[in-house]
Order: structure tokens, then C-alpha cells, then sequence
């Protein structure tokens, strides 16, 4: 049985856990499908106060998680298939194994998107990738193509510029939702070429593994192909919520919604991070966030003592 179990390892599980555990609550962190979260799969953090050089993201997550486990949190790996929330204690199960908690922050992430093309999932680790820091290396001197117009599809853009010998960035609209500065640095990046406004209708990858694109204009139809070793796919994420369906109120992307801080509709269960936040999905409310539900928990643990 457990004071507090926290879902998810990302920067708001950690913060959550770093939280609970200096409040000697022993939290259990279920590590989840994508250990450390989204951070973990970034490069360069510049925006998070503290680090006036920047850090890089995997490095951040691995200092949140030797500070979490210094104050006594324990660490499992595995991913949630099951969650009792009916009645407390609550029970969460992953594959094998069955936990009880008394309370719950569910701090879940969010997971990136694909396009949703014939044959994209299956060629991921084969050409297609949504992770420029792990992917990045094995497209030394090759053309790639980055998709998206966010910042996360101009972030990648620029670290695959360091090992591609060609980055087109393709964006099914000419104008971009990145933030200025983010477009600029491409604009400046002479490897980088702007391949907009542009759909990819197929990945070419007749002999399993990625050999190019066909594109079509979304206005003209007008098709045409460039070969190319690798897609990496930046458009966009989605909620970790599959198992919380029917259980903890959500929107209709899937996001939880969380009411005054990080409570829900289920008194002992509390929600943080990604999993909660569609606006604002930086690292920093992510902690932020991650630090109210612990201590939420903690006062609600207080207030509900066994
Ligand atoms: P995003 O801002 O939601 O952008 C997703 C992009 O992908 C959009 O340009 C969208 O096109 C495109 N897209 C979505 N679905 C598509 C589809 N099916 N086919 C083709 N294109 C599709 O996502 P993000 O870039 O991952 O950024 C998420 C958040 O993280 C943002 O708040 C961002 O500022 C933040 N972030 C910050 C940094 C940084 O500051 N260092 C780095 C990365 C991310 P449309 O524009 O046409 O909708």
C-alpha cells in the first residue's frame, strides 16, 4: 500500500515526486512507456530558469530523478493498463503487477503524433522517426525531411541540420505557428530548405526502409517526389489518457481537465504536466504543476488519514 503513486516520469512526475518524498510520503513513480518524458527526447532546454548556458533535456530529467530518489522515491518500470478508481484505495496496474495507492497524480504525458500514412508506423526505426535527439546520428551526410510548423518541427529542423546533409521542412501551410525567433534561426540555416505549402501523400520505402517522399500541393494537387533517408515527424502531440476513458473527466482531445490547481472530479486523485495542459506544455509549468498536485496530495492525505 502506498501513500502516493504518480504516473508518469516526465517533469511533472518528477517534480510531483521530488514533492512527496521531502513531504516523507514514499512515493512510487510508474516510469511509463516513455521514460522521462518528453525531455528526455529534446536537446537544448534554453528557457528553463536556472540554466543560464541552457541544458540539455536528458541531462535536466536524469538530475530530477537523482533528486527524487535522494529524498526516497522508488522507481518501476512499466505502463499503466488498468485503473480502479471506483473506491480507495485506489488500484493501478501495470502489466503484472497491481498497486494500491491512497492517493493518485497522474502525470501521464502526452506522446507525439503521427501522419497517419500506409506503412509509417511500421517504418519507425526504418527512415520515419518523431525524436531528432535519438535518430538524429544515423542521418550523417543524408537528405532528410522534418514535418510540421511548430517550434518543435523548427527546433528539430536546426539539430538535424548538424547531421543531415539536406533538411526539408515541409508544412501543409505557408504560414507557420512557430514562435519567430525559432523561424528565423531556420530561415538562417542554409541546409534548411522550406518546402511549403506541402502534404506528404506517400513515404517511398519500397524496400522497407525510407528512400523518399511523394508531396501534393493541397491547393494545386500537383504532385512530385524527393528522395530522401529519413522523415522525422514534429506535428504535435497526444495525451497519455487511454486507460483514464470514463474514469477521470476529459475534454474532447483527450486531455484531463483539471479543476482549482491539480484536483479532478475524484477526491485523492490529482493531475499535472502534459497529460493536463494543451496551452502551455513547457517543462516549466510541467514542474510548476507537478508541485502543486503533490502538495495537493498531501493535504488531502492529512485531511483523509487511514
Ligand atoms: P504545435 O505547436 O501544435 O504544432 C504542430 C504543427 O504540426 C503545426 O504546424 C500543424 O500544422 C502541424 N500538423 C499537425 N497535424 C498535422 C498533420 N496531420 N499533418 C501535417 N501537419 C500537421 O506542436 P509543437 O511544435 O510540437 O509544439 C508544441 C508546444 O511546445 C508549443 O507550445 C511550442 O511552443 C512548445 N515547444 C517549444 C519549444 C522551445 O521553445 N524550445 C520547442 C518545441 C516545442 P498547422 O499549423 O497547419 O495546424
Amino acid at each position: 500500500m502506498y501513500n502516493v503513486v504518480i504516473i508518469g516520469s516526465g517533469c511533472a512526475g518528477l517534480t510531483a515526486a521530488i514533492y512527496a518524498a521531502r513531504a516523507n510520503l514514499k512515493p512510487l513513480v510508474l516510469e511509463g512507456h516513455e521514460p522521462g518524458g518528453q525531455l528526455s527526447l529534446t536537446t537544448h532546454v534554453e528557457n528553463f530558469p536556472g540554466f543560464p548556458e541552457g541544458i540539455l533535456g536528458p541531462e535536466l530529467i536524469e538530475n530530477m530523478r537523482k533528486q527524487a530518489q535522494k529524498f526516497g522515491t522508488e522507481f518501476k518500470a512499466g505502463a499503466v493498463t488498468e485503473v480502479d478508481l471506483t473506491r480507495r484505495p485506489f488500484r493501478i496496474v501495470a502489466g503484472k503487477d497491481s498497486y494500491e495507492t491512497q492517493a493518485l497524480i497522474v502525470a501521464a504525458g502526452a506522446s507525439a503524433r503521427l501522419l497517419g500514412l500506409k506503412g509509417e508506423k511500421e517504418l519507425i526505426g526504418h527512415g520515419v522517426s518523431t525524436c531528432a535527439t535519438c535518430d538524429g546520428y544515423f542521418f550523417r551526410g543524408k537528405p532528410i525531411a522534418v514535418v510540421g510548423g511548430g517550434d518543435s518541427a523548427m527546433e528539430e529542423s536546426n539539430f538535424l541540420s548538424r547531421y543531415a546533409s539536406k533538411v526539408y521542412l515541409i508544412h501543409r501551410r505557408k504560414e507557420f505557428r512557430a514562435s519567430k525567433i525559432m523561424i528565423d534561426r531556420v530561415k538562417a540555416n542554409g541546409k534548411i530548405e522550406f518546402v511549403t505549402p506541402s502534404v506528404i501523400e506517400e513515404i517511398l520505402a519500397p524496400k522497407g526502409h525510407v528512400e523518399g517522399v511523394r508531396l501534393r500541393h493541397p491547393q494545386t494537387g500537383e504532385t512530385r517526389e524527393i528522395l530522401l533517408d529519413g522523415v522525422f515527424v514534429a506535428i504535435g502531440h497526444d495525451p497519455n489518457t487511454t486507460v483514464f476513458k470514463g474514469k477521470i473527466e476529459m475534454d474532447s482531445n483527450g486531455y484531463l481537465i483539471a479543476r482549482h490547481g491539480s484536483l479532478t472530479s475524484i477526491p485523492g486523485v490529482f493531475i499535472a504536466g502534459d497529460v493536463q495542459d494543451h496551452r502551455y506544455r513547457q517543462a516549466v509549468t510541467a514542474a510548476g504543476s507537478g508541485c502543486m498536485a503533490a502538495m495537493d496530495a498531501e493535504k488531502f492525505l492529512e485531511e483523509h488519514k487511514p
